[in-house]
């Protein structure tokens, strides 16, 4: 049993705490929302006035928040916690970020003399709620063992991906992949519908053939065609568009500061900054086929 500090209980933050809280371990959480902390109370976790109130005693402090400036504001910040952070204790943030933002707080520890990782997840809402979450980690190998266990609770696979910030440039990679596949995928199927295909056998032949993958096996982008899909169910649920929208910014701005040329990738943000215009924002990403069937 562990003394584990937890802040930031949204969609994959309040299943998170939920199961080192099943697991055994004593959860002290916050979160700005009161609805997320009821919800966390509920499940056992003990409530904290503020991310600071969360830090006595803790061994680990666990952050899943959305977006880099949270993620810097609650270390580093006017408020910053990372002063307070118990002796020994280690850092785990599970948020996806700006890589160089989690390598300014890992340092920033570091120089505190306190050990962070960086740890994006992917499995999405319901990987969460099962506790079959994907970690996709940055640190040291010291920092990841210690870090084991309590990631163990929450999650199925742990990939190691490097130092500090590698966690979070990996998942970009691995998202901006996704997020091109996606699209192209829903522009091929709608290329075949409107020449008369059927969209089921279509996918059906593509999910054997060399443009398989997960948008064409699991998440299939046109409505009808695999029963569990957010598709099917008018792209509830899943990996929100918006969502994407960020790791794809986050990937492009990688990009500008390593030099590298990525030309599919920003032709897919700019595609999923268009649904979201259309005001798909909150639907799940694969609603980017739209823009390709206005009908569908
Ligand atoms: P969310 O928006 O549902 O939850 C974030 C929570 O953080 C909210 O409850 C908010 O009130 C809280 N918060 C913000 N600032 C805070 C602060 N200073 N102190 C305390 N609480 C604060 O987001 P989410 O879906 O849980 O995602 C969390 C992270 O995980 C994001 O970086 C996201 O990109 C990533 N992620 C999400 C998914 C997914 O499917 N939702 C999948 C993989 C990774």
């Amino acid at each position: 049993m562990s003394r584990i500090a937890f802040i930031g209980l949204g969609n994959m933050g309040g299943p998170m705490a939920a199961n080192l809280v099943k697991a055994g371990h004593a959860v002290r959480v916050f979160d700005l929302a009161p609805a997320a902390l009821e919800a966390a109370a509920t499940a056992g976790a003990k409530v904290a006035t503020s991310a600071r109130d969360t830090l006595d005693g803790a061994e680990f402090v666990i952050s899943a928040l959305p977006a880099s400036r949270h993620v810097e504001g609650l270390y580093l910040g006017e408020d910053g916690i990372l002063s307070d952070v118990p002796d020994g204790a280690l850092l785990i943030d599970c948020s996806t970020i700006a890589p160089e933002v989690s390598r300014k707080v890992a340092a920033a520890a570091q120089a505190r003399g306190l050990a962070m990782i960086d740890a994006p997840m992917s499995g999405g809402i319901a990987g969460a709620a099962a506790g079959t979450l994907t970690f996709i980690v940055g640190g040291s190998s010291e920092a990841l063992e210690r870090a084991r266990p309590v990631l163990q609770n929450m999650g199925k696979n742990i990939f190691h991906m490097g130092d500090a910030g590698a966690g979070q440039v990996a998942k970009l990679c691995n998202n901006m992949a996704l997020g091109v596949i996606m699209a192209a995928t829903g522009e091929a199927i709608a290329l075949g519908t409107a020449q008369g295909l059927d969209a089921k056998a279509l996918s059906d032949m593509m999910a054997v053939s060399t443009g398989r993958s997960w948008a064409t096996e699991v998440c299939n982008p046109w409505p009808g065609v695999l029963e569990n899909a957010p598709a099917s169910r008018g792209y509830s649920g899943g990996f929100g568009n918006d969502l994407m929208l960020k790791d794809l910014g986050l990937a492009t701005e990688a990009a500008t500061a390593s030099g590298s040329p990525v030309p599919l990738g920003a032709l897919a943000r700019n595609l999923y900054a268009m649904n979201s215009r259309a005001g798909r924002g909150g639907l799940d990403f694969s609603s980017v086929v739209k823009l390709f069937a206005a009908d569908k």
